[in-house]
């Protein structure tokens, strides 16, 4: 199958694949080539898909959950058969490196999608409380609208959980990395998935994705995207009284305080800040130091940041490929320029970097006021700004600064000390001395980092409504 796929341009529509007559080419970011075709559905496409999950809905959300659960277990082994065409996919149309690719974007999909698999307590679906048998139904038809920085992971941390929930969904992937998305619903389609439970509508933002949005037979939009656009997508879901999730931009804070080993945490930073060449949500982007050792922090983190390879993403090597377009490369670089304008030491190995592709030197900014724009703003590409800090209140203060509150660290001399400036953080998730990713875990932002919860019960709890039926 599935090369065919983006040969031509198809939408997935009521369980068959159809032809659209627009189309838009996808290209690898490495090569600067064109390697495929997705469909570019116009309104009338995505009101066939929303009528298809509509049509689909009462009888998958009437499904008993070990049922939704065991089709999103069959989903799960067709992903795990496609696992290096993933892969291939995801470092062709992101330029994620191999590595990146295959831990980052697939394993933790597979991961989530196994998790939920197994989330089939009927107790949490209903339960008792007084005279009330309180339920919890599925919110409906639920439009699933995503970035292109993790094409295939973004897409399953929505999909696995409105598919347990009973909610069948529309899928609307990035313009620029489409592709992964064409392999997950080919997959959904050999996990015999009822027909209109999953569709897929490719397209721009502006036409398809707000006709999705707008939609009166959408009950829910799940959005992870930037912040500016997510504000658009709240107004419209507000106006017609929709639920609506956000997951959006970041700018997070890794404080080493006083006692904690600098070292580690420099480079656990540096691989934050560099992962998916930058193009993370949650990566720790500020680096906040104590004043007594700014320099040294510095120095590390130049030091990190040159050990990197950047370069061919299908090297194994590799630990940084390109940005995602021209365009990105563009907006990283001119935050740069006009960090380096108002006096920021900018500090960069001056690699060799291809002739072709959108490739980027990491860089470390020092010398800068947290008031910056480099120091407020997502940059989205390899970029960590270090500040220095004096005492553990005024880096709390420092990391609350920010309008966002998505990820962020804590580096301390002791688990307690970190605990106990992680819990004065505003911020969705944070990890105290380099502690691992935990799936099961809500991950959501305040602030301008979004509203709602994915991943875990908090996250199924979005695609639910609950209902309080007394006796
Ligand atoms: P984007 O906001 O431009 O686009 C995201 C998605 O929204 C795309 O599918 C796009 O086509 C669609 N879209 C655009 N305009 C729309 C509209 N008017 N109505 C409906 N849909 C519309 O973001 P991007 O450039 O693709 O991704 C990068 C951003 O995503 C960064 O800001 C990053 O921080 C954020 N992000 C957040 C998370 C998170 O979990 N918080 C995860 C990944 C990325």
């Amino acid at each position: 199958m599935t090369r065919a796929l983006w040969e031509r341009p198809v939408a997935f529509v009521g369980g068959a694949w159809v032809d659209v007559d627009r189309s838009r080419a996808v290209v690898d970011p490495a090569t600067e080539q064109p390697i495929g075709t997705a469909a570019d559905c116009d309104p009338a496409l995505v009101d066939a898909a929303v009528r298809a999950a509509a049509s689909a809905a009462a009888s998958w959300g009437q499904t008993p959950a070990e049922e939704r659960a065991s089709a999103i277990a069959r989903l799960h082994t067709e992903l795990v058969r496609r696992r290096e065409q993933l892969v291939d996919t995801i470092v062709a149309e992101v330029g994620a490196p191999l590595r990146t690719a295959r831990d980052a974007h697939v394993d933790v999909a597979l991961d989530v999608l196994r998790w939920y698999a197994e989330q089939v307590d009927p107790g949490w679906f209903e339960y008792t409380i007084g005279n009330s048998r309180v339920v919890r139904q599925p919110a409906g038809v639920a439009a699933c609208i995503t970035p292109w920085n993790y094409p295939l992971y973004q897409l399953v941390v929505k999909l696995a959980p409105a598919l347990l929930a009973g909610c069948p969904v529309v899928i609307k992937p990035a313009e620029l990395a489409p592709l992964t998305a064409y392999l997950l619903v080919d997959a959904a389609v050999d996990a015999a998935l009822p027909p209109g439970v999953v569709n897929l509508v490719p397209g721009s933002g502006a036409e398809t994705g707000d006709a999705l949005v707008r939609h009166p037979l959408v009950a829910l939009i799940s959005f992870t995207g930037s912040t500016a656009v997510g504000r658009q997508v709240a107004s419209l879901a507000a106006l017609r009284c929709k639920r609506v999730g956000l997951e959006l931009g970041g700018k997070s804070a890794s404080i080493v305080l006083d006692g904690a080993p600098l070292e580690t945490a420099v480079r656990a930073t540096v691989d934050s800040a560099t992962l998916n060449s930058g193009q993370t949500c949650s990566a720790w982007t500020r680096l906040l130091v104590p004043a007594s050792r700014y320099e040294e922090a510095v120095s590390l983190a130049g030091r990190d940041m040159a050990a990197l390879v950047v370069g061919d993403p299908r090297d194994v090597r590799t630990d940084l490929g390109p940005l995602i377009s021209a365009e990105q490369r563009r907006r990283v670089h001119d935050l740069v320029d006009r960090a380096s304008a108002v006096g920021a030491r900018i500090i960069r190995a001056d690699r060799a970097l291809p002739a072709v592709g959108y490739f980027t030197e990491p860089v470390v900014v020092a010398d800068v006021d947290a008031t910056t724009e480099i120091a407020r703003e997502e940059v989205f590409g390899p970029v960590l700004t270090l500040l220095p800090h004096h005492g553990q209140e005024d880096a709390i203060a420092s990391a609350n600064a920010s309008p966002y509150g998505l990820g962020g660290a804590v580096w301390a001399a002791t688990e307690a000390q970190g605990l106990a400036v992680a819990r004065r953080l505003r911020t969705g998730q944070v990890d105290v001395n380099g502690a691992e990713f935990n799936l099961a875990a809500p991950f959501g932002g305040f602030g301008a980092s979004g509203t709602g919860r994915e991943l875990g019960l908090a996250g199924l709890e979005e695609y639910t409504e609950l209902q309080a039926i007394q006796t």
